[in-house]
């Protein structure tokens, strides 16, 4: 037995994994070409830009003329399919990224319209939708409003009714802490061709977290307008150690530029430190890495339904995000399986998560993350919000052999009543 001697695992939890593997490795080819796609994609957009060893080694104080920097953009532009893009290691998350697309593009007056529903956690405080004279976009005097999805898929009636009052469209690609379906590309495209036959001047902005390489084709390719998302997951590879990125049509991605910085100085100055080296290598990783993350997902997926919980999505049903939900419906229970999957982590195995207040989350979120980089969650991670139906939403996994690890020391913990 290839884990006798090695890791101490329940002889049920070796025969069942044998199983899952077994019964999803049909779509291990699938997740593969992909990749091999979105790789062919990176590489040619950093010969196309004649990336060169001086690009890797950054800039300090103001940065005026870092082309490592500016190069960095336009190579991350071409691998989305975008005009132009804003990647920054002073992006200190995703949700800084998307609050800096929406800040810039938005003015008072101006209407917001999500069509994938409430936003996810950490946005409602950004919105205005929770908590009171913090800076949020209400403050400013911009609106608010959503359509609810339909059967799980955005209301392309309703966004088109609400479409005429509202200037910026937000369209949530992943699941978030939530059951429903991740948004694909092409329907993405569609909702995008509803809100602007109905308003021809409006913008979507897509929050792409956990989405970016998942599909050969990213949502700006498909008619989003602009694209942001954390550095600390997908498009980083689990290399790059901080910072986030915007991409999409060169003039919003201006404004953006304005907004990070400040008006005037825009994307001409933020030093790149010693950062570059980390972000371009990760962006070279990152198709096979989240090639990696994805058979980890659809490992645990058929694993844990073959145990008998329910999972979403199913192991066999398409994705258009990294993220798999394992319903557990029991609060102890959420706890052991994050315990399991800390275990399995090469950094920090020797811990046991314990939920905590995170700020920016309305309930009290449990983590397990024993990552390099500290909270990236395309390394294997499980974080769940302590709240009915007690769901774990796990995802990463920097290799497939990690990653499946870290999903049967879960499993073995559930199997386990201590
Ligand atoms: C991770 C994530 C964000 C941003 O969260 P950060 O932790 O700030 O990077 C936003 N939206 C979704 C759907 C996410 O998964």
């Amino acid at each position: 037995m290839m884990y006798k001697g090695l890791i101490d695992l329940d002889p049920e939890i070796i025969r069942l994994s044998q199983a899952a593997q077994n019964r999803a490795a049909y779509l291990f080819d699938a997740i593969d070409a992909t990749a091999e796609y979105n790789a062919l994609k990176v590489q040619k957009a950093f010969a196309d830009h004649r990336v060169g060893a001086a690009h890797l080694s950054g800039s300090t104080g103001y940065g005026y003329d870092d082309r490592g920097r500016d190069t960095l953009d336009q190579v991350f532009a071409a691998a989305f399919d975008a005009e132009d893009a804003l990647v920054r290691h002073s992006f200190v998350s995703g949700t800084h990224a998307i609050a800096t697309a929406l800040f810039g593009l938005l003015r008072p007056g101006d209407r917001l319209l999500s069509l994938t529903g409430a936003p996810y956690d950490t946005l409602e405080e950004v919105i205005g939708l929770r908590g009171e004279g913090n800076g949020s976009l209400k403050d400013f005097g911009i609106r608010y409003a959503q359509t609810e999805l339909k059967d799980g898929f955005i209301d392309l009636e309703a966004a088109a009714r609400m479409a005429p009052e509202a200037k910026v469209a937000y369209i949530q690609r992943s699941r978030g802490y939530s059951l429903r379906r991740a948004f694909t590309a092409e329907e993405i495209g569609q909702a995008v061709r509803a809100v602007k036959d109905a308003n021809p001047d409006m913008i979507v902005l897509v929050d792409n977290c956990y989405g970016e390489f998942v599909q050969p084709v990213e949502p700006t390719g498909a008619g989003a307008d602009l694209l942001a998302g954390s550095l600390i997951k997908n498009p980083g590879g689990g290399i790059a150690r901080t910072g986030g990125y915007i991409a999409g049509r060169r003039e919003l991605v201006e404004l953006c530029a304005q907004r990070l910085t400040s008006p005037g100085m825009g994307r001409e100055v933020g030093c790149s430190l010693d950062e570059l080296r980390w972000m371009y290598q990760g962006l070279f990783f990152a198709p096979t890495v989240v090639a990696s993350a994805l058979k980890t997902a659809v490992f645990a997926a058929s694993l844990f339904e073959l145990m008998g919980y329910e999972v979403s999505p199913r192991f066999c049903e398409d994705r258009a995000d990294i993220i798999q939900a394992v319903i557990l419906r029991d609060s102890g229970k959420l706890l052991r399986f994050c315990e399991g999957i800390q275990r399995g982590s090469p950094v920090d195995s020797m811990v046991r998560p314990e939920p905590w207040d995170m700020p920016g989350y309305g309930c009290q979120v449990v983590m397990a993350a024993g990552t390099f980089t500290l909270g990236a969650s395309i390394e294997l991670s499980a974080d769940a919000p302590m709240r009915e139906p007690y769901a774990a939403y796990m995802q990463g996994g920097l290799t497939y052999p990690a990653g499946k690890l870290g999903v049967m020391m879960a499993a073995d913990r559930l199997l386990q009543k201590r």
